[in-house]
């Protein structure tokens, strides 16, 4: 683990059940024998056992979204790692943009999650990113920081169980990618804070980029040192777009 590409489609709130079976039905003979780049999708939860069913024996992964910290109890509405486990999940996204700032989830939440996800066996893709607002004001490396700081404490003994998805908030859903450079600059400096929090790990982290990523911005983006994956919204919604990505980490896999 670790260091193959990391090729991550986030569903969002799309799909039924049905046109998830109908997706694999047609993604899956695309990506066949594909082996140099780790697939992974993030379907709702409703989604999840469809998707199970649908990749069993495929070189395809399935994660969830989110979920709750707590195991099992009165939590009206929630989902905990040890139900994601047992549906078939080997992933979850934790702290995404839109649970940040539509539902309001604070990064003291966001750890308490890691920390469960972890301990039921689940593999961890923590989003930081900053705002436009943020960027601007010249404070990206402060609050790409603080996140992972305060989003992974407690773990940083098991990062090579975790990917780190940075995701600028104001290139999600726009259209607008970050520059390649400008994305690596910040993939850099995550680099030297985990370095910084676990040497010894540090290395086996992959770090994705996300926001806007396309079959025409992949390769570019891809190609960037310290970019290893990507963490796909829109695009991965279409299994002829998504698995043109896939395809670009395959082809920059066997460079
Ligand atoms: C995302 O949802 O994580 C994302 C990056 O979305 P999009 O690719 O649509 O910008």
């Amino acid at each position: 683990m670790g260091e193959k590409l990391l090729i991550a489609g986030n569903w969002k709130m799309h799909k039924t059940p049905q046109q998830t079976v109908e997706f694999f039905q047609e993604f899956n003979p695309k990506v066949e024998g594909i082996d140099e780049v780790e697939i992974l999708i993030c379907p709702p939860f409703i989604d999840i056992p469809a998707a199970v069913e649908a990749t069993q024996g495929t070189n395809i992964k399935i994660g969830a979204q989110n979920c709750f910290y707590e195991k099992e109890g009165a939590f009206t509405g929630e989902i905990s790692p040890i139900m994601l486990r047992a549906a078939g999940c080997q992933y979850v996204i934790l702290g995404h943009s839109e649970r940040r700032h539509i539902f309001g989830e604070k990064d003291e939440v966001i750890n308490k999650k890691v920390i469960s996800a972890l301990e039921e066996g689940l593999r961890v893709i923590l989003c930081v990113g900053e705002t436009l607002q943020e960027r601007e004001s010249g404070l990206t490396f402060t609050v790409v920081e603080s996140q992972l700081k305060l989003g992974l404490s407690g773990v940083e003994d098991k990062l090579d169980q975790i990917d780190i998805a940075y995701e600028p908030v104001w290139a999600i859903g726009t259209g607008v990618a970050a520059k390649p450079e400008d994305a690596q600059e910040v993939h850099a400096f995550i680099y030297s804070v985990l370095n910084k929090l676990n040497p010894e790990k540090a290395s086996k982290v992959r770090v994705l980029y996300g926001g806007s990523v396309k079959p025409n911005n992949a390769e570019q983006l891809l190609s960037q040192p310290d970019i290893k994956g990507v963490l796909v919204g829109g695009a991965s919604l279409k299994p002829e777009t998504f698995a043109e990505i896939v395809k670009i980490g395959q082809r920059l896999s066997n460079k």
